[in-house]
């Protein structure tokens, strides 16, 4: 009857001494450890969340000690050449690159804009690079809170150059911006891709945009825009006192002017790092999710409770038909 396989305290022994040897191998950079850490943290599974929980208490400490980069741009914008390109000189550089992705819409149509196989082929192959797509989810707060998780992993494991990729897809620029410590926005010249078809709030958010696939017959059409995107912005609020936003342009491609695009990224961190605004924007960004979470929680508990969506149609009507307050209905359904 008192079968050893129910017994807690065993149970416990088990997972902690997995948890030591899972973290050990992570901690020595191993990128098997490293993929399956990340996928115990993606899991759903009841019985993996407190593995996922461990292994994430043992990371934290050792976490944070990486450039954080965020890149943004439309599907065939040339992202994964771009981040191939980038990558390779970082890794030349003496770098460990981890690549992460978010896009939420690979829940909605299970099948992900990023989650092409054959993406940055070369990059792949180099074992000073990790590359992860992006985690499944329903919720865009449920996908940003695991690439959160992973970017603690791949920190832990030695990664010290972390970039973030996203296509423009609902909220998930907001998001990524929200955990990165740069963002860098690809556009393309012309192509109706120009400053027309650009939400303010991506320009707001840009550290530096990248005229991407600046060769060949487009070369000149990728300086005309630059020169477009840099007027654009003399005439919209400066980011901040200590970084206003740049404009370069780059072929990933060729390898063009990516070599400008790291400078840009070692005058910005070294500016920020000296004026305190490094450690300012991480501390921001660590508050927002602390708070973001607490409100994600609150709703999705709201809104799983059982017949609410009957309640809250009963309510509208009667809201409608002002037999009672909006106030009013909306107390009775937070259930004061
Ligand atoms: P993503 O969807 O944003 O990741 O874009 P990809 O990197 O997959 O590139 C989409 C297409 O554009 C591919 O056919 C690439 O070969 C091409 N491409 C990517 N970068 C460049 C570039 O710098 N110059 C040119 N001419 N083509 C590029």
């Amino acid at each position: 009857m008192d079968s050893p396989h129910i017994n807690p305290f065993l149970k416990r022994t088990k997972s902690t001494v997995h948890i030591s040897a899972l973290y050990s191998d992570l901690k020595d950079g191993k990128i098997s450890a490293l993929s399956k850490a990340i996928t115990l943290v993606e899991s759903t599974a009841v019985n993996d969340s407190a593995f996922a929980k461990g292994i994430l208490s043992k990371a934290l400490p050792h976490s944070g000690k990486s450039f954080r980069l965020g890149i943004t741009g439309v599907p065939g914008v040339g992202k994964s050449t771009f981040i191939e390109s980038l990558g390779k000189q970082l890794i030349a550089s003496g770098k460990k690159v981890a690549v992460l992705a978010i896009d939420p819409s690979s829940s909605i149509t299970r099948g992900s804009i990023l989650g092409d196989k054959t993406r940055m082929e070369e990059l792949v192959k180099s074992d000073q690079a990790f590359i992860r797509p992006s985690p499944a989810g329903t919720t865009l707060g449920g996908v940003a809170r695991k690439t959160r998780e992973a970017i603690i992993l791949c920190e832990a494991a030695g990664f010290d150059f972390i970039i973030i990729e996203t296509v423009g897809v609902g909220q998930s620029e907001t998001a990524v911006h929200s955990m990165t410590d740069f963002f860098l926005l690809l556009k393309l010249a012309g192509a109706g891709d120009d400053l027309q078809g650009i939400k303010r709030g991506i320009m707001e958010m840009a550290d530096l945009i990248v005229i991407n696939k600046a060769d060949g017959e487009n070369r000149t059409a990728a300086k005309h825009a630059k020169r477009e995107f840099q007027n654009a912005l003399h005439l919209m609020p400066q980011k901040n006192q200590y970084w206003s936003t740049k404009v370069l342009t780059a072929s990933g491609l060729n390898n063009e002017g990516i070599e400008e695009v790291s400078e840009k990224l070692k005058e910005f961190i070294a500016i920020t790092i000296e004026n305190g605004n490094f450690k300012k924007r991480r501390d921001k960004q660590e508050l927002f999710w602390l708070h973001q979470t607490i409100e994600d929680r609150l709703k999705s508990e709201f809104y799983n409770q059982t017949n609410i969506e009957e309640r809250i149609k009963d309510l509208e009507s009667q809201v409608l038909q002002k037999r009672i307050t909006a106030f009013e209905a909306a107390e009775l359904l937070l259930g004061h």
